[in-house]
């Protein structure tokens, strides 16, 4: 008689947010026992900020003792664009530091045999030679506009050394590049370019006013779907087997500039209307290309398929048409008059 695999809980923190979704989608639509589809065996549990604060310890480990995973992924964080960024330092690194130190300590705690935390291409030095790669994190400060999100991330890869070094846990992380996809955070106040700049088009269509990018366009920018990042944490999940961070992204012979990324919304959702830049506004750090060098050396290493990314402009066409769609329900936040 074979005996059946071993249950294994999978908890997704911030499970409701842009990735998690992302996640939910791979999971619904990938054979069951495929390589980023769900395997025998295998119980996911997508968490809210519903389920309880992750800034609360003891939230945390009510959620622990509740679902006792035996796997986490962690993507709950305080998320903003570049100008939420530049205006709540404090708040985002303070949030996130919480977050992060209740969800890797209960781990802990609780013995998960793994741990994924996702930091962010922000946590690398502003000044360092490019392109970053993964030796890169702790060389310099990072850009000064985001440096509170960024030392909060950064500190997940530290603490991942230090539970690792002391007990053994394995614990490791993630950098993905600027995400965009379905259920993305649309406001424009608060959120990051690409979801921002699919709300503002959608409104100067309707309201037949200009279409305004922030900055000069100039900036350039690398982008990973929800949907195929995703499919890179499952194998992070399964597959990857260091404490060290991997960037999950694109070449970087595919970074774009801010104008590429505004003409392909505007295309995609069917404005024809005046399109201007509001050069008052801050444009960040002009680029931050990143290496997936190591990501593709390892993915690719087993003689399987290689991996293939969604064509960036397919995954702009889907991610409007959800927006379209969904414009009563998706998070749009206060619409800047
Ligand atoms: P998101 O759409 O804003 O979702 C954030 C998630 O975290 C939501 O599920 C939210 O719950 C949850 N959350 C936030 N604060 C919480 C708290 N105090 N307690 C419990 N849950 C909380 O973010 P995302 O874009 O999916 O980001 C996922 C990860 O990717 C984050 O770690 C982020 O730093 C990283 N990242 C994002 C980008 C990007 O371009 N978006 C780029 C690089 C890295 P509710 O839904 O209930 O609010
Ligand atoms: P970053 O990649 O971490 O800097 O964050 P964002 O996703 O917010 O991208 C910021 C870049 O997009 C800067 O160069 C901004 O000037 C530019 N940008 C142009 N229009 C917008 C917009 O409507 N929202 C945001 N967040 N950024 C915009």
């Amino acid at each position: 008689m074979s005996s059946s695999p071993a249950k294994q809980v999978v908890l997704v923190t911030g499970g409701s947010g842009l990735v998690g979704q992302g996640l939910q989608w791979v999971l619904e639509n990938e054979p069951v026992g495929s390589r980023y589809g769900k395997l025998e065996g295998e119980e996911w549990v997508f968490l809210s900020s519903k389920d309880g604060d992750l800034k609360d310890a003891a939230a945390v480990e009510a959620i622990f003792q509740k679902y006792k995973p035996t796997h986490v992924i962690h993507l709950a964080a305080l998320v903003g664009g570049l100008f939420r960024n530049m205006r709540e330092k404090l708040t985002f690194l303070r949030d996130n530091l919480l977050i992060n130190d209740n969800v890797l300590e209960t781990s802990h705690q609780h013995k998960v045999t793994k741990l994924v935390s996702c930091l962010s291409t922000c946590v690398f030095p502003d000044k360092v030679e490019y392109p970053l790669d993964e030796t890169k994190v702790h060389l310099g400060p990072p850009h000064q506009s985001n440096f509170g999100y960024a030392h909060g991330k950064r500190l997940v890869d530290v603490q991942n050394h230090a539970y690792n070094d002391q007990f053994g846990d394995n614990f490791t992380s993630v950098i993905p590049t600027n995400i965009f996809g379905p259920g993305d955070n649309y406001s424009i106040e608060d959120g990051h370019v690409l979801p921002g700049l699919c709300h503002k088009a959608y409104l100067a269509k309707k309201n037949g006013t200009p279409f305004v990018v922030w900055g000069s366009g100039k900036p350039l920018r690398q982008f990973i779907y929800s949907r195929d990042l995703a499919k890179l944490f499952i194998w992070t999940l399964r597959e990857y087997e260091e404490i060290d961070p991997v960037i999950l992204s694109v070449g970087e012979d595919e970074e774009v500039s801010i104008k590429t990324v505004a003409d392909a919304v505007v295309k995609s959702i069917g404005f024809t209307g005046e399109y201007k830049f509001d050069t008052s506004k801050s444009d960040g750090q002009f680029r931050k290309p990143a290496s997936n060098e190591k990501l593709l050396r390892l993915i690719n290493s087993k003689g399987v398929e290689p991996f293939k990314f969604t064509p960036f402009e397919q995954a702009i066409d889907e991610s409007v048409a959800w927006f379209v769609e969904n414009y009563d329900t998706a998070r749009t936040g206060v619409i800047p008059q």
